[in-house]
């Protein structure tokens, strides 16, 4: 009986212990939060991920460790790696969750990226203003998600607004400022790379923001072959220079047609949720795969997906439920305003299905606005 330990008892950690069940695997997830949701599903450690005693129970219990959140401490990571296997290694994790970290590795590895500088201080921040130019974004270093930790800047004269929003960060997360890329679209790789070195990628998925969070994810992103063939390429150089083990996204704008890096997420990714129905080996047991040493399973789609998050509260799943590609997942969570509560995946054969599909569910939640841009882009081809 092999049990995999989750550090981090989200969502991620909760779709992951599901989709391990039938290879007959245990869990035990370690949070902070004795109601994180995958407790519901999962044995749990609370407790805090530097606390030693919490940690080292958590190593006893389990035969390899892996993270829903990559916010992890580096150190805590690296402690774990002297006692159990822990994938991905500590070193991609440290990497992955410092903006500076991984756009310097970008940029090493000849990935285009927006132009970014390191911020220490507000006359650094003035200066790197003036020189990248505005619209621009400062953000944490560490720590930022679901587009938490940014501030826009529209002109010059937002630095002070910036710089009293953020500035006391600099001492301790750090800040970057970056250019702000008027971007066609957004688009990310999900994939995979085992022990063995061996890599598979998802269709390349399109994704839609709003605030900041991920509101829509279409797969396939209908784009060139050329382009995603790039996309998933500086993919595959990134987990090879990583020395990645398990499932990672790759979060990438396009702009003229160019592929800018925008960030790295060392685990399974929220643009892959429409894998779980939408492709033959969804990214969860992929990554559980890929961190046992078994064989990956096969990434190709079955038709076309699109993913719904649910942000605040759920709405009614009738709309969903209706439908025979619709799918429903609530995580379990206190809706509160803000948090990824749960998500839909709506599969289909072909384009026209897809549209369709997409504007009933849209008018049967009276939300147009999330779907509109998706049926946009479908309908352009
Ligand atoms: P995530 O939840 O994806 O981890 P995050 O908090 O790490 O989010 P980012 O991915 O950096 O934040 O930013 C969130 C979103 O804000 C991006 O997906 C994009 O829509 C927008 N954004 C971020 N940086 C830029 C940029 N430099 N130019 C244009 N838009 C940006
Ligand atoms: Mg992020
Ligand atoms: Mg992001």
């Amino acid at each position: 009986m092999t049990t995999v330990g989750i550090l981090g008892g989200g969502q991620l950690a909760r779709m992951l212990a599901l989709s391990g069940a039938p290879l007959g695997l245990r869990f035990l997830v370690m949070d902070t939060a004795a109601d994180a949701c995958a407790g519901q599903f999962a044995p749990m450690v609370v407790g805090d991920y530097r606390d030693e005693s919490a940690l080292a129970e958590f190593a006893s219990r389990v035969d390899v460790a892996t993270f829903d959140f990559e916010n992890v401490p580096a150190e805590s990571a690296q402690w774990l790696a002297e006692r159990i296997p822990v994938f991905p290694n500590p070193r991609a994790l440290a990497i992955a969750q410092d903006r500076l970290a991984e756009k310097t590795m970008f940029r090493e590895l000849g990935i285009p990226v927006p132009d970014f500088q390191a911020i220490d201080s507000r006359e650094q921040l003035q200066a790197a203003v003036e020189q990248i130019g505005t619209p621009c974004i400062l953000k944490t270093r560490r720590l930022g998600y679901d587009g938490k930790g940014q501030f826009r800047l529209r002109s010059p004269a937002d630095v002070e607004g910036a710089w009293q929003a953020l500035g006391a960060q600099a001492s301790t997360v750090g800040l970057i400022l970056e250019g702000f890329v008027a971007f066609e679209r957004e688009l990310s790789v999900v994939a995979v790379r085992g022990r063995n070195g061996e890599f598979r990628c998802w269709p390349l998925t399109e994704n839609w923001h709003v605030d900041g969070v991920l509101s829509a994810s279409l797969a396939p992103a209908p784009v060139d072959a050329a382009l995603a063939d790039q996309a998933f390429d500086h993919a595959r150089r990134i987990a090879k220079s990583l020395d990645y083990v398990g499932v990672f996204a790759l979060e990438l704008f396009c702009r003229d047609g160019v592929l800018l890096a925008n960030e790295v997420a060392p685990r399974v990714h929220n643009s892959g949720h429409w894998t779980i129905e939408g492709s033959e080996t969804s990214q969860f047991q992929s990554h559980l795969r890929a961190v046992l040493g078994l064989p990956l399973g096969d990434t190709r789609m079955v038709g076309q997906a699109c993913m719904l998050n649910w942000i605040g509260e759920m709405p009614a799943a009738e709309p969903v439920l209706a439908e025979p590609g619709g799918h429903w997942h609530d995580y379990g969570k206190q809706p509160r305003a803000g948090r990824k509560v749960g998500h839909a995946t709506l599969r289909a054969d072909n384009t026209a299905e897809l549209v369709a599909v997409l504007g009933r569910v849209g008018q049967g939640l009276g939300r147009m606005e999330q779907v509109t841009p998706v049926i946009a882009r479908l309908q352009e081809g």
